[in-house]
């Protein structure tokens, strides 16, 4: 199948590069994940770093229409900023905020996790003088030794907090170090903690609230601990958190990175090309093309010399080192094994980074491959500075 060149392409006036987010696909992966979750258990979206890098207040409409009555967010900014968009949804922020931030949380509602007394009690505090009550939720550490009260502690932290009118237990949750790998014995080990803490909690007469647990992979892999609610993250986005989930869920990769060729030379034989000249122009016939996307846009500068793009369905490859704000490509007529020629390249023409064109895709487990980190980052890190043109 031919790639598109450029017709019927919508890009931004201004920098011929983009963020493409399909919000259809999005729909599609909300209502992959209600069939995985089981009926009466609640469905929180976490849209932490804008969505990883897909835009959190677009996609919290879509996921809110789709069934998603919760909202996870990192940081009290993000919280903030879904706030003045107009969301009014529950949101809770995935750990305990500084206590200088108490009073933008009482101002407005937004749910932090709790696990020290100090910082419950100041945000009891500020809640009972604005006449409200805050709502929280109590974050337990069951193994992975990064946020949460530790677990032998977690009835004396709840009866020190607990008399406190200002406040209200919201939830109790903890998180996985190990979901995706499945029969894992630190999972269970986990797990039996989890249980454990909450059956003490409960058995000291204290309330709850909506115990949750399961990640993206835990949802999929462990549907015997979803409990009250899932937390479901980078499965929405269309990206497998592991080889594991792979089988059992099918998901659409929601975003596309993509931009137009500003600039087409035929170099000279031995031309070099970009910084340190790391790529040099080995024959007659090949075509150098730039693109306005660089590291700045979260294109990372080790892909340099690595990757490939697509352009009319087939794939060049990316030469000289990429710089802040731009990168190079080579279309090479000569080279037809690997990369068969697309005839030659012009000015506007469509380069797909990530994403589908024609029979051919780069998807973000190919660039995290190449870079040795997860889909995770790739997406995250494409939310920096391209603007998003929803699809
Ligand atoms: C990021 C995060 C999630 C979502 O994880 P995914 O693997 O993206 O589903 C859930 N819970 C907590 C506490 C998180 O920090």
């Amino acid at each position: 199948m031919e790639g598109t060149r450029m017709s019927g392409v919508q890009c931004p006036d201004n920098r011929w590069s983009w963020v493409e987010i399909d919000l259809s696909a999005l729909r599609r992966n909300a209502r992959a994940f209600r069939e995985q979750i089981n009926r009466g258990t609640q469905m929180m979206a976490v849209i932490k770093s804008d969505a990883y890098g897909h835009g959190a207040v677009a996609c919290a409409k879509v996921l809110h229409s789709a069934g998603f009555s919760q909202f996870a967010v990192a940081t009290v900014d993000e919280g903030v900023a879904l706030r003045k968009a107009g969301i009014d949804w529950p949101i809770l922020i995935l750990s305990e905020p500084p206590a200088t931030a108490v009073p933008t949380l009482v101002e407005y509602d937004i749910m932090p996790s709790v696990y020290t007394v100090d910082f419950a009690l100041a945000l009891g505090e500020a809640a009972a003088a604005a006449g409200k009550v805050a709502k929280y939720h109590l974050a337990l550490d069951t193994g992975m030794t990064r946020i949460g009260v530790r677990r032998e502690d977690v009835v004396d932290v709840r009866r020190a907090i607990d008399f406190h009118r200002g406040l209200e237990c919201a939830g109790t949750f903890t998180h996985f170090a190990t979901a995706d790998e499945p029969g894992d014995w630190d999972f269970e080990l986990q797990r039996s903690r989890f249980d454990e803490a909450v059956a003490a909690l409960r058995g000291a007469g204290l309330e709850t609230g909506l115990v949750h647990c399961d990640n993206t992979p835990g949802t999929i892999l462990h549907k015997d601990c979803q409990y009250d609610m899932c937390r479901v993250g980078i499965g929405l986005y269309g990206l497998q958190p592991a080889e594991s989930t792979a089988p059992r869920i099918s998901l659409e990769p929601v975003m596309s990175v993509r931009g137009r060729v500003t600039r087409v030379v035929y170099p000279q034989v031995g031309d070099g090309v970009g910084y340190g000249l790391t790529w040099r122009v080995p024959r007659r016939g090949v075509q150098v093309a730039t693109v306005p996307i660089g590291y700045a846009d979260g294109l990372s500068r080790a892909l340099s010399n690595r990757m490939d793009v697509i352009v009319a369905g087939r794939r060049c490859r990316q030469v000289g080192r990429i710089c802040m704000d731009q990168f190079m490509f080579a279309n090479d007529v000569n080279e037809a094994k690997v990369y068969k020629p697309v005839g030659p390249i012009e000015y506007g023409d469509l380069v797909t980074v990530m994403g589908r064109d024609g029979d051919e895709e780069i998807t973000a487990d190919e660039l995290a491959g190449l870079l040795d980190t997860i889909n995770y980052e790739v997406v995250c890190d494409f939310g920096l500075r391209l603007q998003r043109v929803y699809v």
